[in-house]
């Protein structure tokens, strides 16, 4: 990304994106961590906030950094509780580039409520509008909120479930892989642990690829998004599009690429065992 680039911004959300808070059996899945991934890995994406364990998946410290190097906002939005969601980006982004540099965080109050809509008398047309193509009454909405209109087009949520998009901004997503472990600890189902753990990656190499799109086209970078995520599969937009995209590994190979860059240790992992 050169000095051209248009100046945009990428508003994350935290639980099963970036991060995975450990509830239950904390002892047995730091043991099984630090088996698996050593020491020095299980204490370096270890953050506690609000007395919880949170797990930062791989590379998303180094993603914060590329995004930033190169001028772009960083925005977190997580239906979570205010004060954890606080604590935990601050320690992220000290971890990131050494310091929290006051990105904005949006938390559960700050969700559009669809549902407290529909007991006053709003029209409910400008309800269902809210609401969107996908189920769901809580809504991360953008515009208006945390970025102004003329921002929307250049404005990227990046978030495991769509069903959180406003009506009318589902070109505004980036959905990535969930898995409801942060590790599995076995070897079934081990594409799903490939796509979730590694998907810091995988956003790196899309917002790499829609940021060339966007020069190259001159183009909204929503609209070059909405291009490789959804048009490009040549299958149909609607509740059921399961975004398959994420599925495909050229992304998380060049997002490796680029974040190495930032840190020449980085690794893909489980790629071996799949
Ligand atoms: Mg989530």
């Amino acid at each position: 990304m050169g000095d051209k680039v248009k100046k945009c911004k990428f508003v994350f959300d935290l639980d099963a994106t970036v991060l995975q808070v450990i509830e239950v059996n904390v002892e047995k899945t730091l043991e099984l961590l630090n088996r698996k991934f050593g020491n020095e890995f299980v204490e370096r994406h270890s953050i506690n906030a609000s007395g919880y364990l949170h797990m930062v998946f791989p590379g998303f410290y180094e993603l914060f950094k590329w995004l930033k190097d190169n001028g772009h906002e960083i925005v977190f939005y997580s239906s979570g509780i205010k004060e954890r969601n606080e604590e935990a980006v601050k320690k992220i982004m000290e971890k990131s580039i050494g310091k929290y540099d006051n990105e904005r965080v949006f938390s559960r109050e700050d969700l559009f409520n669809a549902e407290c809509m529909k007991n006053t008398n709003k029209d409910k047309d400008e309800v269902k509008k809210a609401i969107g193509i996908y189920y769901g009454n809580k809504k991360k909405k953008l515009e208006g909120k945390v970025v102004s209109s003329e921002e929307l087009p250049y404005t990227i949520l990046i978030d495991d479930d769509i069903s959180y998009s406003y009506g009318g901004e589902e070109k505004n997503f980036l959905v990535v892989a969930w898995n409801m472990n942060y590790y599995n600890g076995d070897i079934y189902r081990e594409m799903e642990q490939y796509f979730s753990f590694n998907k810091s990656f995988y956003i790196a190499g899309l917002i790499d690829a829609t940021l060339k799109e966007m020069i190259n086209n001159n183009k909204p970078l929503v609209d070059c998004l909405f291009q490789l995520q959804v048009l490009n599969t040549g299958q149909d937009f609607n509740k059921n599009f399961y975004f398959p995209l994420r599925q495909n590994r050229e992304y998380y190979e060049k997002g490796l690429e680029i974040l190495k860059q930032i840190n020449s240790k980085l690794t893909l992992y489980f790629d071996n065992e799949i």
